[in-house]
């Protein structure tokens, strides 16, 4: 391709809302064999509402809710603003306690003291490092789990206390981009932090065949560099902080326009549109400019 045509290529991208960050890359999108791509906020909307709230025996909904939330509170997760906002709107769980010694636990959860009593709000593999027996949650979590939801475990005084359950609902575009994708020839893999069954429900809704899950914020950009030494060419889509590295390491890196400026920053090409659809017209629109399709 010449610079000309380069220039006109991305500029025809540009009206479609796909920011590449130089000509490299417009050239490079067209080799893309594999397409990587976050869950939370990528291909869901990113806006997980709080839909489940069950106490253990002895505890109550209005207790546990009100003592989930004030941890979660000191949390910027979108988990924890959904935690937070469905108090809110239940306002019988108001006014929230002040929660004191708040830890962030990356890919597990939070703890802080509420009300003077140690608190824990996260995955089964955090109560289970903890200690902490939670059989009588198993059954009811896999049945929110594979509605495709979030079901994360509040632990009090070392005990467990019940669950809370937030849904995130896939993009109205994201079945179409994938699909697109497949049409294409590419392989479309996701990758996300949450847990098997929620990842394979939101997975399944998408038309997206293969899940890498429970995958620890630092381990993204592994999975992208294992894919590498297999040999393929690796875009990866996201729109998170923890999405960063990965976004770095691949082949192409896609940011979504409406994510954190730290993803668009490691980024190689900004989708504006919150719209997958954008990851196949920025391959097409490379072999097009490549002159491989008229
Ligand atoms: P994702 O890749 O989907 O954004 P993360 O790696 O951030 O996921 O988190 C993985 C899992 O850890 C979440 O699905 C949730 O179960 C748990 N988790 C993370 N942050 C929090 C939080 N603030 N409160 C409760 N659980 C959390
Ligand atoms: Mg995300």
């Amino acid at each position: 391709a010449t610079p000309t045509s380069i220039m006109a290529g991305s500029g025809r991208a540009a009206e479609l809302g796909i920011l590449f960050k130089g000509g490299e890359h417009l050239e490079a999108a067209q080799g893309i064999e594999v397409v990587v791509l976050d869950k939370t906020g990528t291909v869901t909307s990113g806006k997980p509402v709080l839909t489940d709230v069950i106490p253990a025996p002895l505890m109550t909904q209005q207790s546990l809710l009100r003592t989930a939330a004030a941890v979660e509170r000191k949390s910027e997760h979108p988990l924890a603003e959904a935690i937070v906002a469905g108090a809110l709107e239940r306002s019988k769980a108001l006014p929230l306690p002040e929660a004191k010694d708040f830890e962030n636990l990356p890919g597990y959860g939070v703890s802080a003291r509420v009300d003077g009593r140690p608190v824990l709000v996260g995955t089964r593999k955090l109560m289970e490092e903890r200690g902490i027996r939670i059989d009588p949650a198993i059954h009811p979590m896999r049945l929110l789990e594979d509605a495709g939801k979030t079901a994360m475990l509040v632990a009090v005084d070392g005990k467990y206390a019940g669950m809370v359950a937030v849904a995130d609902t896939i993009k109205g575009t994201s079945r179409e981009a994938v699909s697109r994708l497949h049409q294409l020839g590419i392989e479309v893999i996701m990758v996300t932090g949450d847990n098997e069954r929620t990842a394979k429900a939101i997975a399944d809704q998408a038309g997206i065949r293969r899940v890498l899950a429970e995958v620890l914020p630092e381990a993204k950009a592994d999975e992208v560099k294992k894919l590498q030494q297999a040999g393929k060419r690796v875009a990866m889509v996201g729109d998170g902080i923890n999405d960063a590295p990965a976004l770095a390491t691949a082949d192409i890196g896609m940011a979504i326009g409406t994510g954190t400026d730290v993803a668009m920053e490691a980024a190689d090409v900004t989708l504006m549109r919150g719209d997958l659809n954008g990851i196949a017209d920025a391959i097409l629109m490379s072999r097009r400019t490549m002159g491989n399709i008229k």
